[in-house]
């Protein structure tokens, strides 16, 4: 049987290939039916295949976010090569250290940016740059419009490379995970049964599809119960997602998007009505924004956790018989994942004890592009992979994430856990939200340092918030330092970009 991600996609689509399949939400309220992604995809393929690329060849794509973007993702995946995103947001550097490191065949980027893009590829070696932009518009599109429309897909093995994803680059420089046809079916099945999907359910897509949380979490969540998209281009507009609610039944988002939406006065219990299902991930969920949500809308956010290197690999249930949506925690491992919290000493640790998140299964990468070194450190001699996570178990088997390896702190010989002190800090009155770094320091080795965001309005001070932590917690564990500021730096998936702040404050006890 053939093995190819497009093909268990294409055998779910519904028996009345003229239904809908998208709806653009914005602007001309185009839509696309089943038969379309068919049509389409296939004469993208028939593109690929007419070019007589070597077999594994990769397909880097830099352009706004489209149905036609989706087509071609979709396209690479049905002529068997190797699709890899790039995020709308890099600029000459960054695009020229991926072309250099993934070699693709073929660059396909927005008409605007042609001119730079396909000179620095060429230069690369690259053979084709196509153009694709929003309006439809472009090279790709136009020789694909004078390809047949029918394809069969492509003979592939479940262990051959369908994508290429870089990680966000959160703790360093970005790394490109190897993902199987393998590894993306087996999570988006898992996912199906997990969270309840059916054939009617209607999903508001909102997110970039340069990521695992847009392009495969939602559109293979979609795509593989034949239900259909409400799709958003172009930026975040919470009013505008808020008023089509009502005609969907399942949103995902990262979470300042939830935070965003309940900034809006008609964010309401009506207006989710129609709701089934809301799910966070891509970044740690605050509790007052869970909480705010069940208050408002009467629905309890479903927050899972996920990477590049392994797709999906929690989830608080769906299922009321599987238990209940614990806020703060990430949930329980997948049906067929696992998960363990390892010591740095390599020991599993007990419940409740904080330790490294490993993971294992069939959603895990096979590694990391060109790096095998890397790629061996971050594997356990038993074959777990190390997630970089820190957190723990409780008893229930819920997980907790409290913070990434590379940003624990350690001061003075102590483990400080940055998600515990920010936990205290978003609790108190006027604060909205925390980050906590350490920064180096000449008798602690690392100092404690926190950034507070007020809430609107309020007046916070940096001493009386210090003075509050010290009658709460172990006093190694305090920030000796406290700013105030307006917003964290966060990247174009929410994540805190602690490297930044680390940079920013680094000179402070030296
Ligand atoms: P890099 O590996 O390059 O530093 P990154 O780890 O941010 O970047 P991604 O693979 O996009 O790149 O993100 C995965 C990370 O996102 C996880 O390792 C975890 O730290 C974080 N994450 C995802 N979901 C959650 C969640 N629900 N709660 C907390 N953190 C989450
Ligand atoms: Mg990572």
């Amino acid at each position: 049987k053939n093995a190819n991600l497009f093909a268990a996609l294409r055998a779910a689509f519904p028996a009345d290939l003229d239904a809908v399949a998208i709806e653009c939400a914005d602007g001309e309220g185009l839509s696309y039916s089943w038969r379309d992604l068919e049509r389409g995809t296939a004469m993208l393929a028939n593109l690929l295949g007419s070019l007589e690329l070597p077999p594994g060849s990769r397909v880097a794509v830099q352009t706004e976010k489209s149905v036609e973007a989706l087509m071609l993702y979709l396209a690479v995946l049905r002529a068997g090569y190797v699709y890899l995103p790039l995020n709308t947001a890099y600029q000459a550097a960054e695009l020229e250290y991926f072309i250099a490191n993934a070699e693709p065949a073929v660059v396909v980027c927005t008409g605007k940016q042609f001119g730079w893009v396909s000179k620095l590829a060429f230069q690369a070696g690259v053979s084709y740059v196509f153009s694709l932009n929003e309006d439809r518009t472009g090279t790709l599109l136009d020789r694909a419009s004078q390809m047949s429309d029918k394809h069969e897909p492509a003979a592939k093995r479940a262990n051959e490379l369908a994508a290429i994803l870089y990680t966000s680059g959160t703790t360093g420089r970005s790394k490109g995970a190897m993902l199987s046809h393998g590894n993306m079916l087996s999570n988006a099945l898992t996912l199906k049964d997990y969270w309840g999907w059916q054939a009617d359910d209607v999903l508001i897509h909102a997110l970039p599809i340069f990521h695992v949380h847009g392009l495969f979490v939602a559109s293979h969540g979609a795509l593989l119960n034949g239900s259909k998209m409400l799709w958003f281009n172009g930026k975040f507009e919470p009013k505008a997602v808020i008023a089509r609610f009502a005609e969907a039944t399942v949103f995902m988002g990262v979470p300042t998007l939830y935070v965003r939406m309940l900034a809006e006065a008609a964010l309401d219990r009506e207006a989710c009505r129609h709701m089934r299902l809301f799910i966070s991930g891509s970044a740690p969920l605050l509790l007052e924004t869970f909480r705010d949500w069940q208050t408002r809308t009467g629905h309890t956010i479903l927050e899972r956790y996920g990477m590049s290197e392994t797709i999906m690999l929690t989830s608080n249930p769906y299922f009321p018989d599987e238990g209940e949506r614990v806020g703060g925690t990430v949930g329980q491992a997948l049906p067929g994942v696992g998960v363990r919290v390892h010591s740095d000493a390599g020991e599993l640790c007990a419940v409740d004890e904080i330790g490294n998140i490993e993971v294992k299964g069939p959603n895990v990468f096979a590694g990391y592009w060109r790096m095998p070194e890397k790629t061996k450190e971050e594997f356990t001699a038993d074959g777990w992979f190390k997630t970089g996570d820190v957190g723990k178990q409780d008893s229930r088997g819920y997980l907790h994430i409290v913070g990434r390896s590379k940003d624990l702190i350690i001061s003075g010989g102590y483990n400080v856990y940055p998600a515990e002190i920010e936990g205290y800090l978003n609790d108190m009155p006027g604060v909205a939200e925390s980050a906590v770094v350490g920064v180096p320091h000449p008798d602690f080795g690392e100092g404690v340092i926190a950034v507070v965001v007020p809430k609107p309005g309020a007046q916070l001070e940096p001493a009386a918030l210090i003075g509050e932590l010290k009658r709460m917690i172990a006093n190694f564990k305090v920030p000796k330092q406290l700013y105030l500021v307006n917003e964290l730096p966060r990247n174009t998936m929410g994540k805190v970009q602690k490297n930044l702040l680390r940079e920013q404050h680094k000179g402070l006890f030296a």
